[in-house]
């Protein structure tokens, strides 16, 4: 299997292996990885098993041609995927996947602690991880990359600007995680990462690691999760689901898609969205007008320029063809308030606000079988929700353990040249 940039013509592209594609992120032409032809997967083999054996099946054809990871995929996703995929019946035509049972309580462990042990593989020379978070992500790639490797990390944040409960999650690992309050915006954190991939002095310092969702690694496994829930919903209803899925940048719901393309039974996929309209205008009007962010409850879904959409636009590049089984809602703060209040009143469950804009769309579709993604646990999104529900959330074991740990963070300002010289201190 060989991948190709989504800058490139497909008939011209020069391609590389998985291994070489994780290891540099982005495409040297600034596009992003994505396979260059779909394999043929037997989807009768695949019945009945255990998400991380299901996974390694789906995804050893991904990893053909690279001589150091192709042997290793069982055993990479046996250890990556060590905590449960839940598929959770909510009604007669409504399953809710619960992607947020791993140790950071997001389903962005799955992509981070994958991409982490394929790094243990592939990594040389003197590897740095530099991740910039608007929330979730530096937390989950801070806990895979300290409890599975070596590798040190940098996380930039922005200072006040995320939950605590949030800033414990990359601030509690000890020195092989580094994380700075950056004096600025999300915007500035990327920004500083994006030149430290371009700065002489930083590639001649270390061997940089991207592990923000363009990488490759970090969709493969999402897209298994999309295709072992079709299945199961398939196996226990003997119908096929459609997908609402919670979208920010864009990486989950390219991973649904994905998944699709290799024949899993999926017949609709939506995206949901809060207050952040750049793909539902697209799906409207069919041009591509990417726009500043705007801030939401759904805060990881806070994107205006969603970076993986550039892969969905390479598989469906007419937009008619994309709208055949595909769609786009926007939802707004006051709706996700009322969907947390009502369906903790009707069902008894409790949604994290991402959550909570699936959840609004599906209420509004009369038919068909839906499985509405739970993208993260609201005991993450407590200041939200506790004032909504008048009530405390139980806080799960793996959370408690981290907030009873010593936290420690710098604070830098927000150029690439402050962040050079606190890291040499
Ligand atoms: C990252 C995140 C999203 C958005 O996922 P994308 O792949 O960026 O579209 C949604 N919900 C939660 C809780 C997240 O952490």
């Amino acid at each position: 299997m060989l991948y190709r940039s989504t800058r490139q013509p497909p008939a011209a592209a020069t391609s590389v292996v998985i291994g070489e594609a994780i290891r540099n992120g982005l495409a040297p032409d600034g596009g992003l990885y994505v396979p260059a032809a779909w394999p043929e997967i037997a989807l009768r083999d695949l019945q009945g098993l255990e998400f991380p054996v299901f996974a390694a099946r789906v995804l050893v054809p991904f990893f053909e041609g690279d001589s150091a990871l192709a042997s290793e995929i069982d055993r990479v996703a046996t250890r990556a995927f060590d905590f449960p995929l839940i598929l959770k019946d909510l009604d007669e035509s409504t399953a809710v996947l619960e992607l947020f049972h791993g140790p950071t309580l997001a389903f962005k462990d799955f992509g981070a602690r994958f991409l982490a042990l394929c790094m243990n593989v592939l990594a040389r020379g003197t590897p740095l991880v530099l991740v910039a978070t608007s929330g979730d992500t530096g937390g989950a790639v801070a806990s895979a990359f300290a409890t599975l490797t070596r590798i040190p990390v940098v996380v930039l944040y922005p200072e006040n600007k995320i939950s605590p409960r949030q800033e414990k999650q990359l601030t509690t690992w000890g020195p092989q995680v580094r994380a700075f309050a950056v004096n600025g915006s999300f915007d500035d954190c990327q920004r500083m990462v994006k030149e430290a991939f371009l700065a002489r002095e930083w590639r001649e310092r270390f061997s940089l690691i991207s592990a923000n969702s363009i990488n490759i690694a970090r969709l493969l496994p999402q897209m298994a999760c999309f295709a072992w829930a079709s299945l199961e919903y398939k196996r226990r209803r003997g119908r096929e689901a459609s997908f609402i899925i919670p979208t920010g940048n864009a990486g989950n719901a390219c991973g649904a898609l994905w998944a699709r393309q290799l024949g899993f039974p999926i017949r609709e996929i939506i995206f949901a969205h809060n207050a952040n309209k750049t793909i539902p205008d697209y799906f409207v009007s069919g041009v591509w007008e990417p726009r500043p962010s705007i801030a939401t409850l759904a805060n990881a879904m806070d994107v205006g320029h969603p970076s993986n959409f550039e892969r969905v636009l390479d598989l469906f590049p007419e937009s008619q063809e994309l709208r055949r089984f595909a769609s786009a809602a926007s939802v707004s703060d006051r709706e996700i308030e009322e969907t947390i209040v009502d369906e903790h009143r009707e069902t008894g469950e409790v949604f994290c606000p991402h959550t909570a804009t699936a959840l609004r769309i599906r209420r509004q579709r009369q038919h068909g079988d839906w499985i509405v993604v739970a993208t993260a646990h609201p005991a993450k999104f407590e200041t939200v929700i506790e004032p909504l529900l008048e009530q405390k959330l139980a806080v799960p074991p793996a959370l408690a353990s981290l907030l009873g740990r010593p936290s420690a963070s710098a604070r830098v300002g927000a150029s690439l040249d402050q962040l050079s010289a606190a890291l040499r201190e």
